[in-house]
């Protein structure tokens, strides 16, 4: 119920109580008044009567009486009056006319006790009142009683009753009352008329600013006040409007400024600018702690890392890998995986990668042939972060729900890898000034360098996970003379060659290293004698296969193997190295173009043998 109908019913209300009451007071005095006017008429009556029968009495003409005492009956609203003679009376004079005997209990009552009676009785159509006076025997005054009567003084001679009429007192109390009532509701409804239209431009004001505050409080500050006719409620509005602008303007500034830090794209935007403000105002926080942590990770792992927390504890992503593109090689790198990656990157074939273009399973199905698990939903992410890096964020779902959800997520993922950017554009630069003081120019492989810390870091942990290395020690035959007769650049192109077979042979897992001129060494991961053997005859009979240019001709050449089984023949990877130099050295003692696997019984020198 509005405010205006809850006043207006409050004041009818005040009027109906106002208004009954008035009729209930009109109505109790108009009867009041009328029975002490019917009583007062009542007295009067009884004494001209008594008089009358006194002068009757007096004149000697009592046998006259009857004609005067229907005329005072017919006397305008008197309905019945008669006289009932006391016991003493009647005693003396006999019982008189029919209208002089006691006619009821009230007449006997005042004839034994000599005081007044009265009774009102009131009908639907008729109001009477009865009033029975007494006449008691004086002989002061006027006229001695006495002298006629054989009565004591005071004593009760006889008693008057009349009935009278005051219906008409109870129309005129109705008539008043009408009158006052309508008098009533004419001053109600005009109080009411005023008070609404008093009340009105105030309530509307009241309406108008209760909305204005409620689509505030919802975010939108655009409503405005109506501020009415009124000159209070105008300038009242004016105050509340100029805020409201001010308000809504402050917030869109700091929203537009707000944003321009978070490049958040996909942002659930809601329409109140201050949980906007808000929620903008936390992701930066975040983001800036990410920022202000990740400064100080010392590798890009642990960005990785970091990066992959985020994305669990905040973003809720439960199977997700970051994958490294290189973008000039197109090689493919997981750096980060939760449930281990499920494409097939081994060609280099990333779709989110070359499009650059966000890959959503839940959009078409099968759409990267090189997703390899049909029952579940992929969202693949690419982020550009050089000229030379792409990063995939591939994020794996159970359901199309939850890889919705993760596709509202794009926008903030972006902004942490934005973020994270810097860190891991440097990070990457000191990798790959790591690896190139660690790989050798002329072939791409590892260096000595690279070997001293592979020594000092993988291998004792090798040898406390129990994992073998095969250890390969290669070198060129005759490589002298290929310097000697085709020059220099034709013995690198050689170098070149071996290197390219060596790299053919191996696999992912195994180190090769350049160890000096045209001599390597390879740490063949995790393998026993046999494969050891396997592999060096394999890069042994490629390399003699392979046709070296020089000039306009070619030719071939062949190398030597000497291979060594880590830990166990050595538990020294250095020890190893020696012995895979003493293998190699008895191959090209017997012949070259041969893989020897070591054996104590190489070692001739007893010396030697007990110096290692
Ligand atoms: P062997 O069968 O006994 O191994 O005979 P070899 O001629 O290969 O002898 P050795 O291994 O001692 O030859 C090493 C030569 O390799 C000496 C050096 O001039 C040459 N050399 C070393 N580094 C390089 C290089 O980077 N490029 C070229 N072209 N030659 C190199
Ligand atoms: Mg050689
Ligand atoms: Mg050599």
């Amino acid at each position: 119920m509005g405010t205006r109908q809850k006043i207006t019913l409050i004041l009818s209300g005040l009027f109906l109580v106002f208004f009954i009451s008035m009729i209930i007071i009109v109505s109790l005095s108009f009867r009041n008044f009328g029975i002490e006017s019917a009583q007062k008429r009542a007295m009067l009556t009884a004494e001209v009567v008594k008089s009358g029968l006194t002068s009757h009495m007096v004149n000697g003409i009592m046998d006259k009486r009857l004609y005067f005492l229907n005329h005072i009956e017919n006397i305008e609203n008197i309905s019945a009056l008669w006289v009932a003679r006391a016991p003493t009376v009647i005693k003396q004079y006999g019982e008189g006319f029919n209208n002089e005997i006691a006619r009821d209990k009230i007449d006997k009552k005042v004839l034994a006790s000599g005081k007044t009676e009265q009774e009102i009785i009131e009908t639907a159509v008729k109001s009477t009142i009865r009033m029975t006076i007494p006449y008691k025997a004086s002989s002061f005054g006027d006229t001695n009683c006495m002298s006629c009567h054989d009565a004591k003084e005071g004593e009760v001679l006889g008693a008057i009753s009349m009935v009278i009429d005051i219906s008409d007192i109870r129309g005129s109390s109705f008539t008043t009352v009408g009158y006052t009532a309508l008098l009533a509701l004419l001053i109600m409804a005009a109080v009411l008329l005023v008070v609404n239209k008093f009340l009105k431009p105030y309530i509307n004001i009241f309406y108008s600013i209760r909305d204005v505050m409620m689509a505030a409080y919802s975010g939108n500050y655009s409503k405005r006040v109506d501020g009415g006719e009124l000159e209070e409620s105008k300038s009242v509005a004016n105050m509340l409007n100029s805020l409201l602008e001010k308000l809504q303007k402050v917030f869109d500034e700091i929203d537009k400024k707000v944003y321009i830090f978070v490049q958040n794209k996909n942002k659930e935007v809601s329409h109140d600018p201050l949980v906007n403000i808000n929620d903008t105002i936390d992701k930066l926080s975040e983001i800036y702690k990410f920022k202000q942590t990740i400064e100080h990770d010392e590798k890009l792992e642990d960005i990785y890392d970091r990066l992959a927390y985020v994305f669990k504890t905040k973003f809720k992503l439960s199977d997700f890998t970051i994958i490294e593109a290189d973008a000039l090689s197109g090689i493919k790198k997981v750096v980060y995986s939760v449930n281990g990656c499920h494409c097939d990157l081994a060609d280099g074939e990333c779709r989110a990668d070359r499009i650059n273009s966000i890959v959503d399973s839940t959009i078409f199905d099968e759409t990267c042939s090189k997703f390899h698990k049909p029952n579940l939903e992929y969202l693949c992410l690419p982020f550009s972060i050089s000229n030379e890096l792409n990063l995939i964020i591939s994020v794996v779902t159970q359901d199309k729900e939850e890889s919705l959800r993760v596709r509202k997520l794009a926008g903030l993922i972006e902004d942490y890898i934005a973020t994270a950017r810097p860190a891991i554009v440097s990070k990457k630069l000191m990798q790959i000034l790591n690896k190139m003081a660690r790989v050798d120019q002329l072939t791409g492989m590892f260096n000595r360098k690279y070997l001293d810390e592979f020594a000092e870091t993988a291998i004792p942990q090798a040898l406390r996970s129990n994992i073998p290395y095969g250890v390969l020690m290669i070198d060129i035959d005759f490589f002298k003379m290929i310097n000697d007769t085709y020059g220099h650049d034709v013995g690198d192109e050689a170098i070149r060659v071996v290197s390219r077979v060596i790299k053919e042979s191996i696999r992912s897992s195994d180190i090769a290293v350049r160890f000096g001129g045209e001599e390597f060494i390879v740490l063949l991961h995790n393998c026993d004698k046999a494969y050891i053997k396997e592999v060096a005859e394999k890069i042994r009979t490629n390399f003699a296969k392979q046709k070296i240019s020089a000039g306009s001709e070619t030719f071939s050449k062949t190398l030597s193997v000497g291979a060594v089984m880590f830990p166990d023949d050595s538990d020294s990877i250095w020890k190893c190295i020696k012995y895979a130099d003493i293998s190699l050295y008895h191959a090209k003692e017997h012949g070259r173009n041969q893989v020897v696997c070591f054996d104590q019984s190489l070692i001739k020198d007893e010396k030697m043998k007990t110096s290692f």
